[in-house]
């Protein structure tokens, strides 16, 4: 356990750097398995634990102030300290600004950071609590709000601030919404969306900087604004690990049992790029659904285990009065197949590598959504006349 904090802490153990929903349900599981020995949880935040995706929902239209994640943090008997940034990984130790811990595992949990703009400008963020309560605050006094990028991020948030009556730009360098997630051509399907709830979307305009009062848009144009957020994108937090010889990818580069390439260290969530099997590639997916679930499978593989991590990712966004759920992985798809009509409220879109199912966006048709993930986890090749039809039950695309 620990000996003092100040210049020296000796936590022999494991020791789980990031309070995100990851690290919080490593240390879960770790407890769960039956692991008694000594657990450290380090948070760069001051707060404990927390959940984001309502920080873009229900925290913004005002339904929930606080989404902490447990109330009752001191029962899975784990040193916690909050407020406390790791700032270098050397050989079996973690020095943070306030001491250096020793570790027999470590597993890093650190997350993912929003991408800024440049400019001397003021740009607001929605990835921390922190940063959504203030953001709400600006909703509530109805200013003109510029969001750079029509990711889920941006699209949720202009969701939240129409219908809080702000007037809203949404501005995008590519030539619809979403196209970096799911293509341009589905993406396309959401443009009126924006249109219908009285939000401005000024599509295939990159800008350039955030200044005083509003964007500089490439071209020489400008955009005024009252407040700027930029919505463009997250990157792994994984800055500090850099003169720790890690391999890093697009993330910390962990097997298919999330180990990377240091003995002993392991990662989860959304700084950690893992192999999948399934889709024969690294993939470092931000979803919620990745941070709860693969702790189960790092713990029993820090306990000894060797479990694989090889899930069919999935994704929810609420926006526009909408429920769209992604599950798969399409980067492979050679055929995308509609269900449905895009301009009815309820349809489904459908990628096929061959004759497999690998994803399926579905809009406010949950059913179509847990068949997919069946077909999908299932590599199940589908008849794509079938699948088309909305009228036939998605599984019975199935080819026997
Ligand atoms: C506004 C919003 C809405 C979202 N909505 C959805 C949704 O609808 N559906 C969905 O599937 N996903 C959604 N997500 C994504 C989902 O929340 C993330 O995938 C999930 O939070 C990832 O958890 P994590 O623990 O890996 O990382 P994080 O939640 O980023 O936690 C990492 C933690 O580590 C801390 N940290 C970073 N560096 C250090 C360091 N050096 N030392 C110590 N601590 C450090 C960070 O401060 C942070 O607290 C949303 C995200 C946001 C921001």
């Amino acid at each position: 356990m620990c000996a003092r904090y100040g210049h020296l802490v000796v936590a022999e153990g494991i020791v789980v750097v990031g309070g995100g929903l990851a690290g919080l349900r490593t240390v879960e599981e770790l407890r769960s398995a039956g692991y008694d020995g000594s657990l450290t949880l380090i948070g760069a935040e001051t707060r404990p634990p927390y959940d984001r995706p309502p920080l873009s929902k229900q925290l913004m239209t005002g339904a929930v102030d606080d989404t902490t994640l447990r109330a009752d943090l001191d029962s899975l008997g784990a040193v916690v300290r909050l407020g406390e940034r790791a700032e270098r990984l050397a050989a079996g130790s973690v020095h943070t600004t306030e001491a250096e811990y020793r570790f027999d595992r470590l597993v890093i949990a650190t997350g993912a950071q929003p991408i800024a703009l440049p400019g001397p400008g003021k740009q607001r963020f929605l990835r921390s609590i922190d940063e959504a309560l203030a953001l709400r605050d600006v909703l509530g006094r109805r200013r003109g709000l510029a969001i750079v990028g029509a990711g889920w991020i941006g699209a949720e948030l202009a969701t939240a601030a129409a219908a809080r009556g702000c007037q809203v730009s949404v501005v995008e360098a590519a030539s619809a919404p979403l196209a970096a997630a799911i293509g341009a051509e589905v993406g396309a399907v959401t443009i009126p969306w924006y249109e219908q709830a009285g939000v401005e979307l000024l599509l295939g305009c990159p800008v350039e900087s955030v200044q005083d009062g509003g964007l500089s848009l490439a071209g020489g144009g400008w955009l005024a604004a009252d407040e700027i957020v930029t919505a463009v994108g997250v990157r792994p937090d994984v800055g500090w690990l850099g003169s720790s010889g890690i391999a890093l990818d697009n993330g910390v580069a962990v097997d298919e049992q999330l180990r990377s390439s240091l003995p002993g260290v392991y990662a989860v969530g959304d700084c950690a790029a893992f192999w999948s099997r399934r889709f024969k590639r690294r993939l470092r997916t931000e979803h919620w659904d990745g941070a709860l679930r693969a702790p189960a499978v790092l713990a029993a593989n820090l306990l000894g285990g060797t479990e694989n991590y090889d899930p069919v990712p999935y994704f929810w966004s609420e926006q526009f009065g909408r429920m769209m759920q992604y599950v798969g992985h399409h980067a492979d798809a050679d055929r995308l197949i509609w269900r449905g009509d895009p301009t009815e409220p309820r349809w489904a879109a459908c990628w096929l590598a061959g004759e497999r199912l690998v994803a399926v966006l579905t809009v406010n048709l949950p059913k179509d959504l847990t068949q997919g993930r069946r077909l999908i986890e299932a590599a199940a090749a589908v008849d794509a006349d079938k699948l088309a039809d909305p009228a036939v039950q998605l599984r019975s695309a199935a080819l026997p």
